[in-house]
């Protein structure tokens, strides 16, 4: 059944029961007070009746008596005269001598009924009788038509004799001074014309009720039809739909309730809506920086972003833990104020110990945190934050090592959520994941680093290797030809380094290669590159230096080979424990003696030649190339005007 329905139905039982219930208590009530008014009428009417026949009764007793009194001869004309006065319809003498004449009004006296002493049966007459000794006179009264009619009229009641009893009629039984079986009936009021009005009261209430209950059920549920068609409509997504607003009472309350909460839900939609998209830029950027680039701080700048836009916050920070661990040092920041507010090239100098602090804390615990708050006077100033570490992903190949856990890279702290809530689980939850895409990033990145490393590097020395020096050269090449810079290039072979292998050993060969690159090393400026070229040929790349500079560097880097000798472990007792080592070096500088990286290299190795050719542990720069004006110097005989280099040396 539907509201509507019930509510109809409700207000026609509360509105129709009283009318029905009221109708019917009147009409009861009428028919009581019209039974009781019928039953007091009839009452009244047999009182009268009882009386009226009783004194006919008595009028024919006195008859009698009378007739009885009067000498005998006068006795007939007497009867004749009371008849005649109708004092009696007639009057019989019995017992009289001579016999009076008999009655001539009534013709038998079948049915006569002594009022003194009536008897069940028909009744044509009643009597009344006076004896004298034999003498006997009886006055009688005929019941009539008239007689009777009289009686109705007198008492109000129609009036048959012997008639049949029924609920609506009163029978008189014979009685003394009573002798007739009569049936009285009165005239009820049908109250049938106030049943008439009573039932149109009833019908037009309940047509009327039945109108009112319509109108009230429809117009009290007709908004909230339309409200469940709204409530329909929004939940099948359309977010536009408004409802009327009827009037001002709880149902238009209700109506504009609706409306507000629709409007609020269509605006949070459609920010939701705008996060997500703006979400899934950053993803989309998140994903293709972590695919394409090996650029630890674009990729962290872009998982900061990311996290900035999915947690809604004001500002953000990532650091990274330094080579020594105990300080975080800032590698990007968003929206920061205060003393954090410096540019990304400063980023740098944004150093904060471990261990301390609210970031210090989540390094050194490797536990995120969040809060609300003083954060101390070293981190960005904040009112909510949360910080995460981020840490590389936990290693599997080693499941006997119990702590190979996650180790902690760094930190991610998101500071001042936009709507000034504090960050919540979920906040943290979520920063936990980008930490989590953070972590691998830096962690992939360092180990592309360093297998790049172990790639380019000579595991024996540690300096570039070959197929490094192949590609640094020709950078280096290109960028001193950008910039109209010069390159000195030096090929550094050690001498008799066979002889070495073979009177001290592999091994002692071996130490001396790693002492004879740290010396390199160590005689470079930070700019410079060294290589290992192969076996104990070493090449170094001068960026910015012409020959004379590239002279002095071969001359200092062949002073410090030869200065000391170099410590081996001796292989059998007796033996020294040091190695004296000279090196050969040639000298080319692009473009002077080359017009490319090859050309530059080659001529070196010819350099190189030459200087084994004078005699090793000396330098020689090399030939000039065709076109180029000559620049060589040295002792050798090699050097024709420039600048003067230094002294060629060889030997001890
Ligand atoms: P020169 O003065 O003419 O350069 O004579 P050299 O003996 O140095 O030249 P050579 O090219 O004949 O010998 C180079 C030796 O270097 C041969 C090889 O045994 C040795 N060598 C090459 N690589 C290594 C290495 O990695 N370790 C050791 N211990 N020896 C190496
Ligand atoms: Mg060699
Ligand atoms: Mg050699």
């Amino acid at each position: 059944m539907t509201l509507r329905g019930r509510l109809t139905t409700a207000f026609l039982v509360v509105v129709l029961g009283p009318v029905l219930f009221g109708s019917i208590f009147v009409a009861t009530t009428v028919a009581t007070v019209s039974q009781d008014r019928a039953d007091e009428r009839l009452d009244h009417a047999a009182t009268t009746v009882r009386t009226g026949i009783g004194a006919v009764c008595r009028q024919l007793q006195t008859a009698a008596d009378a007739v009885a009194v009067v000498p005998p001869g006068d006795r007939a004309a007497v009867a004749n005269q009371l008849v005649a006065r109708g004092l009696a319809s007639d009057i019989r003498i019995a017992g009289e001598t001579p016999p009076a004449p008999p009655g001539t009004r009534m013709s038998d006296t079948d049915g006569w009924q002594d009022c003194a002493n009536p008897a069940d049966g028909p009744a044509a007459a009643i009597t009344a009788t006076a004896t004298s000794g034999p003498l006997t006179v009886v006055a009688a009264q005929l019941i009539d038509d008239a007689f009777l009619d009289r009686l109705a009229a007198s008492s109000g009641a129609q009036i048959t004799l012997d008639g049949p009893e029924t609920p609506e009629n009163r029978r008189l039984g014979v009685e003394s001074g009573q002798p007739l079986p009569l049936t009285l009936t009165v005239p009820r009021s049908k109250p049938t014309f106030l049943y008439a009005v009573l039932l149109a009261v009833v019908l037009s209430a309940g047509l009327v009720a039945v109108l009112v209950a319509r109108w009230l059920a429809h117009s009290t549920t007709r908004p909230l039809g339309e409200l469940a068609v709204a409530a329909d409509l929004v939940a099948g997504g359309d977010l536009d739909t408004r409802v009327p607003i009827p009037r001002p009472d709880e149902l238009g309350r209700l109506a504009s309730t609706f409306n507000r909460m629709t409007r609020e839900l269509q605006a949070y939609v459609q920010a939701l809506t705008a996060s997500r998209d703006q979400l899934r830029g950053h993803l989309a950027i998140l994903g293709e920086t972590l695919s394409s680039t090996h650029d630890v701080d674009r990729i962290l700048h872009v998982i900061l972003r990311t996290a900035l836009a999915a947690t809604g916050a004001r500002a953000g920070l990532v650091l990274l833990l330094d080579p020594t661990g105990r300080h975080l040092v800032a590698r990007c920041a968003v929206g920061l104020t205060g003393d954090w507010d410096v540019p990304e090239a400063d980023l740098a100098k944004l150093r904060l110990p471990v261990g301390s602090g609210v970031l210090g804390a989540v390094a050194a615990g490797n536990e995120a945190r969040r809060g609300q708050g003083e954060v101390g006077s070293a981190e960005p100033p904040c009112r909510t934050y949360v910080a995460v570490p981020i840490c590389a992903p936990a290693t599997v190949d080693d499941p006997l090592v119990p702590d190979n856990g996650p180790a902690t890279l760094g930190v991610l702290a998101l500071y001042d959520r936009v709507g000034g809530d504090e960050f919540d689980e979920g906040d943290l939850h979520t920063l936990r994941t980008f930490a989590g895409q953070a972590g691998v990033a830096v962690h992939n990145v360092r180990v592309h680093e360093e297998a790049q490393r172990l790639s380019l590097t000579d595991p024996l020395t540690g300096l570039w290797n070959y197929r490094y020096l192949r590609e640094s050269l020709r950078r280096e090449v290109e960028r001193a030809n950008r910039f109209g810079r010069m390159l000195a290039v030096l090929v550094l072979d050690l001498d008799h380094f066979k002889e070495v292998n073979d009177t001290y050993g592999h091994a002692a060969g071996d130490a001396v290669l790693g002492e004879f690159a740290r010396r390199i090393r160590v005689g470079l400026r930070e700019v410079d590159v060294a290589f290992r070229q192969g076996g104990e040929e070493f090449v170094v790349l001068l960026p910015e230096t012409d020959a004379y500079g590239g002279a002095i560097v071969a001359e200092r880097l062949g002073a410090a080979v030869r200065a000391r000798p170099v410590p081996i472990e001796p292989r059998r007792p007796g033996q020294p424990d040091r190695i004296p080592v000279t090196v050969s070096i040639g000298v080319a500088v692009f473009p002077e003696h080359g017009a490319d990286a090859q050309q530059v290299l080659h001529a070196a190795d010819d350099a190189l030649y030459a200087a084994k050719r004078a005699g090793r542990d000396t330098y020689r720069l090399a030939e000039m190339s065709s076109g180029v004006p000559e620049v060589n110097f040295g002792p050798t005989g090699n050097a024709a005007g420039g600048p003067q280099p230094p002294r060629q040396t060889r030997g001890r």
